[in-house]
């Protein structure tokens, strides 16, 4: 038997055992091998870094894998807060009245970020106003 460290086309990392080396192209030709953990039948052998692979245990490349999806979640995240950052009108603390002012009418419709006690978030969402939470995010990932 030989063990082949695989990876889908979505960069799952796993290990699959063949009889011979023709046999994973058999197997893959087929569309008898699939990827564990979405079910891709796109899968090719890894070539990053095998031998830190194959010599870490199943449940730390699950882990890797894992960290590198929230990685990139945590890159579209920052991406979406800096749009929402670029795109609205900073008013600081002034962020309750400005809001309530843009609900009713009062000032012109238009984006807006600043800042806002949960006393005054809560209010503002008992009235109907249409806020959200930016998440504070460090710039530990790039
Ligand atoms: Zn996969």
């Amino acid at each position: 038997m030989i063990r082949y460290s695989l990876v889908c086309d979505h960069g799952h990392e796993f290990e699959g055992w063949f009889s011979e080396s023709a046999d994973f192209e058999r197997q893959k030709e087929s569309g008898f091998l699939g990827c564990p953990v979405c079910g891709s039948s796109s899968v090719s052998k890894s070539l990053m870094a095998p031998a830190v692979a194959t010599a870490r245990k199943k449940d730390e490349q699950q882990a890797v894998a894992f960290d590198q999806a929230q990685r990139e979640a945590y890159i579209k995240l920052k991406e979406a807060v800096s749009a929402i950052r670029a795109n609205s009108e900073d008013v600081g603390e002034r962020f309750p009245e400005e809001a309530r002012k843009i609900h009713y009418g009062e000032a012109d419709a238009r984006g807006i970020i600043g800042q806002a006690s949960p006393d005054e978030a809560r209010a503002l969402v008992d009235e109907g106003i249409e806020i959200a939470a930016l998440p504070f995010l460090p710039d530990e990932v790039n």
